[in-house]
């Protein structure tokens, strides 16, 4: 669980909090004020997934010389980014309270 940046209780479970993104804002249940998470510190945790994807593109693509091969390199990269995202959005990615814009 995870601990609101108002009022410090811990009110975000795990796959809430792996819903939220910087642009988007979750309600807290203990003291209904916003929360969001760091916007540099989830775009951090995203980047794995783009260079597994990348990677994968290229190189799964180019081993088999086929396009077939590549997109799913490239598939195959986001499914291990997201494994890779996931406990680094768990360990960096901090709630924060929402910039009002
Ligand atoms: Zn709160």
């Amino acid at each position: 669980m995870y601990a609101c940046p108002w009022c410090e209780r811990k009110v975000f479970s795990f796959w809430q909090k792996q819903s939220l993104g910087p642009s988007k804002t979750l309600q807290c249940t203990g003291c209904k004020r916003r929360v969001s998470v760091s916007w540099l510190h989830a775009h951090l945790a995203a980047l794995p997934m783009f260079v597994f994807a990348i990677c994968g593109l290229w190189f799964v693509g180019d081993a088999f010389n086929s396009r077939i091969f590549a997109l799913a390199g490239a598939l195959g990269g986001v499914v291990l980014g997201m494994m890779v995202m996931m406990p680094l959005y768990h360990y960096i990615v901090p709630l924060v309270k929402p910039d009002r814009r």
